[in-house]
């Protein structure tokens, strides 16, 4: 392994200065530990997200002498693992499998990090609303169909049951004549994502210190690794990077992943009245078929969230008027599926990128020498991402397994052209599908 060499600015850090609905209506969190003066561990971990907080809980555990600091730039649940739609995949078909390998391959990934994540918030009793609902996939006109015939076929291809819905069935969940047909499979888990990531940071083995609103400006050498944030810094002999789409910003890894933001909004819970119009049951939770099309959830708490909108983010930001673009794309859809709802408030639009590659791969092991990558892509990143940061760990320590061996598999992201020719691709697809699959958002 090449030895880490010279000084690493992060050219940007995150700043998700937008909100996040769901960490929004938890309570205050207590005052964030930030890294302050000199801390010395045997391991940093940098980033606190699914892949980073996994990876150290499970070298927590599986080297209690070893002392972890896990360095974050904002509070936990605040980035991307606790501003997503909340959908804990084990079983999952979007886009349809294009290799029977790899879905088996992310299918039994998807499992790991659920029964992980599973077991930790039921030993912790961590209370964020976990439910084993599943999943309906949707479509609504004839384009969400053909997409949504791919599902089937991958389903059927993996061998997972699922059952058929029509627009009398999806009335019966959703109380809209919106969507014309549905699949549901069971098995996955459905969350409120904000408050599941505060309650895995505030659970870590007593051996793993968490340091919040730390972000990690700089990366040096020295006897190991120095991570420099404003008012202090971490020694560490080993270094996990675990940072998503930043660790690009830091010039690891360039050009595998594309930044491809996604947005959502939460409304306020819904009166009584209200709920009547959204179907019987306590809650549902939706993904659509086709890639233009909406994540919808009515939760436990009775918000509805709508999740639609692509954009390339090279940038990592969220101006106000990509914000207020999502936020009409939003409105427009709670109201063409519940008209009665078409003026209910929303308490927050947000953004947040996902790392989207061109062949379902990862970044994954030792890069260099001391130091490891944990990066999560595209196919069900909360589960894999989990399963990734905990089978990493369990790589480090020499435990073997069939699902290691199967994460050692799972190719490395491949590389994808610079900008502006990925710009230019990834927007034209966008655009695409937008035009193709307007009926389905
Ligand atoms: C709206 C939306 C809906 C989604 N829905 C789903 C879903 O339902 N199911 C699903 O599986 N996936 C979903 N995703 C994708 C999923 O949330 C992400 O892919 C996943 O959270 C990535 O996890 P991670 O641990 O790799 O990264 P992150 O959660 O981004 O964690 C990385 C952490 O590193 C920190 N960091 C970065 N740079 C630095 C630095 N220099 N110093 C200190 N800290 C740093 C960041 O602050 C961040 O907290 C969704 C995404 C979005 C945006």
């Amino acid at each position: 392994m090449a030895a880490f060499a010279g000084t690493r600015r992060a050219r940007k850090l995150p700043d998700d200065g937008v909100r996040n609905g769901w960490y929004d209506i938890l309570p205050a969190p207590p005052e964030a530990r930030r890294v302050a003066g000199t801390v010395r561990a045997d391991w940093a971990v940098l980033g606190a997200g699914a892949c980073g907080l996994a990876a150290a809980r499970r070298l927590g555990e599986l080297r209690p002498s070893d002392s972890i600091a896990v360095v974050e730039a904002m509070r936990v649940g605040y980035g991307t693992s606790g501003r997503n739609a909340g959908f804990m995949l084990s079983e999952h078909s979007q886009g349809g499998i294009k290799d029977l390998a790899t879905g088996r391959r992310n299918m039994r990934l998807f499992n790991a990090g659920l029964a992980y994540l599973r077991e930790t918030v039921e030993q912790h009793q961590i209370r964020c609303d976990w439910s084993d609902w599943g999943q309906i996939y949707v479509s609504a006109a004839a384009e969400g169909e053909a997409h949504l015939r791919s599902v089937a076929e991958g389903f059927e291809a993996l061998e997972v049951p699922y059952g058929r819905l029509d627009r009398d069935g999806l009335e019966e969940i959703t109380g809209s004549r919106f969507y014309g047909r549905g699949i549901r499979v069971q098995g996955n888990a459905l969350v409120q994502p904000a408050a599941m990531m505060r309650g895995l940071g505030a659970t870590l083995p007593a051996n793993v210190d968490l340091y919040e609103d730390s972000p990690v400006a700089e990366l040096r050498p020295d006897d190991g690794f120095r991570l420099v944030c404003p008012d202090g810094e971490v020694l560490a002999r080993k270094l996990i990077l675990a940072n998503h789409v930043f660790a690009e910003e830091m010039g690891f890894v360039r050009y595998r992943t594309a930044p491809i933001a996604t947005f959502a909004s939460l409304t306020r819970p819904l009166t009584e009245d209200e709920r009547r119009h959204t179907g019987a049951g306590e809650q549902f939770g939706l993904l659509p078929a086709s890639p233009n099309g909406s994540t919808v959830r009515r939760t436990l708490d009775g918000r509805i969230l709508m999740r639609n909108t692509l954009w390339y983010a090279r940038d990592k930001r969220f101006g106000p008027e990509l914000l207020a673009r999502a936020e009409r794309h939003h409105r427009d859809s709670v109201a063409r599926r519940w008209p009665a709802l078409a003026e209910v408030d929303f308490i927050a639009t947000w953004g947040g990128i996902m790392g989207m590659t061109r062949n379902e791969g990862m970044i994954f092991g030792e890069i260099g020498d001391g130091l490891y990558a944990v990066l999560t892509t595209d196919a069900g990143p909360m589960t894999r991402g989990t399963a990734a940061g905990k089978l990493l760990a369990e790589q480090i320590c020499g435990i073997d397994s069939e699902e290691l061996r199967i994460l050692q598999s799972v190719p490395r992201a491949a590389l994808l052209p610079p900008d502006p020719i990925l710009r230019f691709v990834a927007n034209r697809r966008i655009r695409k599908f937008e035009s193709t699959d307007a009926a389905e958002r």
